[in-house]
């Protein structure tokens, strides 16, 4: 298909969208619905029929009008339905519930222990969100604003890749237990609501372009921490391909011959040679006494001459699996996310590869940029597959 097959003129307009205007103020009424999505009027008013009828849309002011012709006005009911979410990490996982415009209504991070396997790690994170989803508005405790408040799904991000349809996990790196496991079968057992699953850099993705890129449709979100993945968005969408797995860039070779063992067996993987992970191991190889990722990002701070060089090294790295993918696809943005977002020596040789490996057209208005959301970026992108999947599946 070329581009110009595409229906680049279809009015944005679906069930999540009309929520999102009222919820930011854009439009107060069905006509002003129609006039921003570019949607008929007769498509507005069953849509929003339908978003009443569910609890999600209500009608301010309606019954005031005696006499006169005032449209009635639309509101989200703030603190009725939320969706929760839960962006697992190897030792942590941020779990919080948001609301159905994708807002954040609580949030936190527990310690976890991914090795410790599915049902111990993921079986307390469940019970965890189902609690601060039914006690979501603890202003007012047992009060009657606290009753409505409904749970309509879960979307979990795990960090390794998933099969996108079924949600199994296929040949995780360090995640003894968890190869083959069902985690969204699972989930489903266990919450009693639909649960939805995908890999933690497209969740990243998801959150991070609904925050700071909703109107570009070809971006490339880079989470570089302890692993390295992306996610592909690709004509406003996210881009999962045949499986679930595009955009995992992890086991790119970037070093021909002999470099250092993969966890999935190969030599000379970017996640070998450029991810968190890999930059602990190399230190420690060097002899610096280096326990974890924030004890290297402390020693890069310092200007230390080894972990600099280090840093360097693995932005080039990143930089030349970008640059592929960047001559390949053509993105108006490449993000980097993470914990090695923050490695400002890391950075600046992943964008000078870009510009020195890349087609002086894909760079020419190429933005290269950290993902600035913070924390929550994971929980963003989990509220968001839940409610594209369950509250918005048109
Ligand atoms: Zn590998």
């Amino acid at each position: 298909m070329t581009i110009d097959d595409a229906p680049r003129d279809a009015p944005r307009g679906g069930t999540r969208e009309l929520l999102r205007l009222v919820a930011s103020g854009a439009a107060v009424s069905r006509a002003d619905l129609a006039r921003v999505s570019g949607l008929s009027p007769s498509t507005v008013s069953q849509r929003v029929e339908a978003l009443i009828s569910e609890g999600l849309l209500t009608e301010a002011g309606a019954g005031k009008s005696r006499g006169g012709r005032r449209p009635r006005q639309l509101a989200v009911p703030t603190g009725r339905a939320v969706v929760g979410a839960i962006d697992l990490g190897a030792h942590h996982a941020r779990i919080g519930t948001l609301d159905l415009t994708g807002q954040v209504v609580e949030a936190r991070t527990l310690p976890v222990q991914i090795e410790d396997g599915p049902e111990v790690v993921l079986g307390p994170l469940l019970d965890e969100v189902q609690a601060m989803a039914a006690g979501a508005d603890g202003a007012v405790p047992g009060g009657a604003e606290s009753r409505g408040r409904s749970l309509r799904g879960i979307g979990l991000g795990i960090p390794g890749p998933v099969q996108h349809g079924t949600g199994r996990v296929v040949g995780p790196s360090r995640m003894p237990g968890w190869n083959g496991f069902d985690v969204a079968d699972f989930c489903r057992l266990r919450a009693d609501v639909p649960v939805v699953v995908d890999n933690d850099a497209n969740l990243m993705a998801l959150g991070a372009h609904h925050a700071i890129h909703p109107d570009l449709e070809h971006a490339v979100y880079v989470k570089a921490g302890t692993g390295i993945g992306a996610g592909v968005i690709s004509g406003g969408r996210l881009h999962r391909g045949a499986q679930g797995s595009a955009g995992d860039i992890s086991h790119c070779r970037v070093v021909a011959e002999s470099g250092p063992l993969c966890s999935c067996g190969n030599t000379g993987c970017l996640e070998a040679v450029a991810s968190g992970a890999a930059l602990v191991a190399a230190l420690r190889e060097q002899g610096l006494p280096v326990d974890d990722l924030t004890s290297v990002m402390r020693l890069i701070e310092d200007g230390d001459p080894q972990a600099t060089a280090l840093a360097r090294r693995a932005g080039r790295s990143i930089g030349e699996i970008l640059a592929v993918v960047v001559n390949f696809f053509n993105p108006q943005v490449v993000a980097i996310g993470g914990r090695l977002a923050e490695c400002e020596p890391l950075l600046a040789s992943l964008r000078g590869t870009l510009y020195e490996r890349c087609l002086p057209l894909a760079t020419e208005s190429l933005l290269i940029e950290r993902v600035t959301v913070g924390p929550d970026v994971g929980i963003m992108g989990a509220a968001q597959l839940v409610i594209d999947r369950v509250v918005d599946p048109s």
